[in-house]
């Protein structure tokens, strides 16, 4: 089985994610998925957890950036208090936004990580670029069929994580 899917790291929830374990991977910038990741499909704007974390984040000196494969009105609705750098459309697992958003925060790729739910946009993306992926459970997961099909695909490489993990936490 290819590697390549497999998360840097798997966190419960966003919030998990604090600035010291960001410091001690010399990461600078999170580049966030939006759905899923940090909010579920039917909240238009961020909650409170959301931003209170993200006040964290750059209180502690850590840039944050979103790109998301949503739409434009979707996006620009999330982060209207928000302001931060963003990017809807992306095209993940496609590189170019997150290229873009590193550029826009004037951050290095090797300070970069991606934090997304999915291994075959957010997580792909990450190997692509060559930096950490940080993967979360799905806030509130689609049922349809296509959603479903994604999930099953991630199951070996979720597999993966847990088996390379257990093997870390034995030595
Ligand atoms: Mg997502």
């Amino acid at each position: 089985m290819p590697k390549t899917l497999v998360p840097d790291f798997v966190f419960d929830g966003f919030s998990d994610i604090t600035v010291e374990f960001l410091q001690k991977q010399n990461i600078r910038a999170l580049l966030c998925d939006v759905d899923n990741t940090l909010s579920p499909y039917e909240d238009a704007e961020p909650s409170d957890a959301v931003r209170a974390w993200m006040e964290t984040m750059q209180a502690g000196g850590i840039a944050l950036a979103l790109v998301s494969n949503n739409h434009a009105d979707r996006v620009e609705t999330y982060n209207k208090n928000l302001g931060l750098v963003a990017f809807s459309d992306a095209g993940k697992p496609s590189r170019k936004c997150y290229l873009r958003a590193m550029d826009a925060l004037g951050v290095k790729k090797e300070e970069c990580a991606v934090l997304g739910d999915q291994l075959l946009t957010d997580c792909w993306s990450a190997r692509r670029l060559g930096i950490p992926a940080y993967i979360v459970p799905p806030i509130r997961d689609k049922r349809d069929l296509f959603h479903r099909f994604k999930r099953a695909v991630e199951i070996p490489f979720m597999k993966a994580y847990k088996h390379k993990e257990k093997k870390k936490h034995a030595k």
